[in-house]
């Protein structure tokens, strides 16, 4: 059974998110969506709140699983005997960070992979970021994330 890890701060979770996560389940047998905790971006959401919100995305994947983390990602990934950690990759403003981070996780934990998934054409501009600038500045995000998501950040606007 090859487990991969999908980390992120998802908040909220957008369909470039989704995206990734379809595409990837098909590539393994357990996908685990798992909500950093410990970052330094100012939360929307608070992590109860986006678990809830992923679970619901996610509920016609089977394989998919949705939980929270505290620490490194290698870490959560050597706890729940994940191969690889799945990112996703946009533009090439995305590629040093994410260059960086694969090989520092490669140097903690010389078992993990990480494996890229492009970002659809649809969605490559697309960032939780832009979707709160968006929407706190009053515009509309319904064709960009999950209609669960569509109905919570109507409430917290
Ligand atoms: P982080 O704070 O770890 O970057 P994000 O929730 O912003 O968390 O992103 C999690 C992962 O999903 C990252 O690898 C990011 O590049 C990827 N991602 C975000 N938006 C998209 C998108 N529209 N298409 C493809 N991948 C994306």
């Amino acid at each position: 059974m090859t487990i991969a890890v999908y980390p992120g701060s998802f908040d909220p979770l957008t369909l470039g998110h989704l995206d990734v996560v379809q595409r990837a389940s098909k590539l393994f047998d357990h996908i685990i969506i798992a909500i950093a905790q410990n970052t330094t971006k100012e939360g929307l959401f608070d992590v109860k709140t986006r678990l809830a919100l992923i679970k619901e995305s996610v509920k016609d994947l089977p394989n998919v699983t949705v939980d929270a983390f505290e620490g490194l990602t290698v870490n959560f990934a050597k706890q729940k005997s994940a191969k690889a950690i799945i990112r996703g990759l946009r533009a090439i403003s995305d590629f040093e960070y994410e260059f960086q981070m694969s090989q520092m996780n490669k140097s903690l934990y010389p078992d993990i992979e990480t494996v890229y998934v492009m970002a659809s054409l649809d969605y490559t501009f697309l960032s939780s970021s832009m979707v709160k600038e968006v929407i706190q500045l009053g515009g509309n995000v319904d064709s960009l994330v999950p209609v669960c998501v569509q109905h919570a950040l109507k409430q917290v606007i």
